[in-house]
């Protein structure tokens, strides 16, 4: 490859902390590293406190167990998406109801997913997808005229905003990825945002196999034993290290980020005549700053964007496609679904096509990705 998909940042911290981390802090959950990100995140999103959990599918988990489904309830979720939120749901007894996502931010949309509410629907789950906002009022406002918990699936939008309100940090629950492809990664990691904090000793013991041992170590308890059903959702203190090293050059992160996610738009955007109307850019909300997660692209149909995609292969960029619907897929077929239902889903799944966007990434390298693009636009009839 001239241009890799993704590249790991490496900051200089890094090597130090885990140094510190393996000799003094023994990696235990919940030690030095974990105190520093805690404090990083009141800092930047006045939040009080959170949970660091190994994925943000187990975040997800820990917040869909606090909802306390009972078997027949329903969670809207958008189909456009990575499994984790629809597999939680249906690990705690309820059903995930797929809705279709707008067209202009590939989010869940507001139309079909209240058309989809029953007496039974007890929350939604939205995805903000590459990072980008879903129209939060407009959201928080059905799910109050419903009486349904919000649950974000931030998994993609650490450090994105909804006017000046970090995700994750709006619905009831939210749930962050530190995976090794996401913006700030530890390899596997994730933590577990909620708005009240009563819920936080809950999700304490559900995080700890369902003990109250957060309560003993904190010397509010003399012993500790078992609460209610949980698993083992702790990070690792060598986790904690690595992504602290991450979040302290957070700013300069999403500065390169942005850097190519603007290059392209600026570029692509000059040559919208050679273009033709093949292709159509990125756009992002007013009331959106996003993380810069993703940079994607809207392909005319199925054949322009699997033409660019080979294409691009071939000249050494790596572009790439994304989710496979979930009532696409293998599972959801059997759920019932068939593809025409969620017609926009269907229409992201053929067209969307990813570029390459990492910190590694110079103005020159932008330049190929997009002198290549329009070189391969012009070859389709
Ligand atoms: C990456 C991702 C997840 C899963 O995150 P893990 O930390 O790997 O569990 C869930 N939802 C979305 C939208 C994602 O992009």
């Amino acid at each position: 490859m001239i241009v890799n998909f993704y590249e790991r940042y490496q900051p200089k911290a890094q090597l130090g902390f885990m140094e510190d981390a393996l000799l003094a802090d023994s990696l235990s959950t919940d030690g030095k590293y974990t105190d520093l990100l805690k404090e990083h995140f009141k800092q930047s999103h006045g939040m009080e406190d959170l949970l660091f959990t190994p994925s943000a599918t187990s975040a997800l988990e820990l917040a869909v167990q606090l909802l306390g489904l009972t078997p027949g309830d329903e969670v809207l979720i958008p189909s456009f998406t990575f499994p984790s939120a629809a597999n939680a749901v249906m690990k705690c007894g309820g059903t995930p109801v797929l809705c279709d996502v707008d067209l202009k931010t590939k989010n869940i949309s507001l139309e079909d997913a209240s058309s989809k509410i029953t007496e039974r629907t007890k929350a939604i789950i939205p995805t903000h997808y590459a990072g980008i906002s879903c129209n939060m009022d407009q959201l928080m406002t059905l799910a109050e005229e419903h009486h349904l918990a919000v649950i974000e699936d931030a998994a993609q939008a650490v450090h994105s905003l909804y006017h000046d309100k970090p995700l994750g940090t709006i619905g009831d629950f939210g749930a962050y990825s530190f995976h090794h492809t996401k913006n700030f990664s530890c390899g596997e990691g994730g933590a577990f945002l909620c708005k009240d904090p009563s819920c936080m000793d809950q999700g304490e013991i559900i995080r700890d196999n369902g003990t109250n041992k957060a309560q003993f170590y904190k010397q509010k308890l003399s012993g500790y034993s078992w609460q209610c059903a949980g698993s083992n959702y702790m990070m690792s203190g060598a986790c904690a290290a690595l992504l602290y090293a991450q979040l302290l050059d957070y700013e300069v992160i999403t500065a390169k980020r942005k850097g190519v996610s603007e290059t392209y738009h600026e570029i692509l955007t000059v040559s919208a005549q050679q273009l033709d109307g093949k292709v159509s850019l990125m756009e992002v909300p007013g009331y959106s700053t996003p993380n810069y997660h993703i940079y994607y692209i809207n392909c005319k149909d199925f054949e322009t964007r699997e033409a660019l995609r080979n294409g691009l292969l071939a000249d050494g960029i790596d572009a790439r496609t994304h989710f496979v619907p979930l009532h696409l897929s293998d599972f959801g077929r059997t759920m019932g679904y068939s593809a025409m239902d969620l017609p926009n889903c269907f229409s992201v799944y053929e067209t969307l096509l990813r570029l390459p966007i990492h910190t590694e990434m110079s103005r020159t390298d932008c330049e190929m990705v997009t002198d290549f693009l329009v070189k391969r636009v012009r070859e389709i009839k």
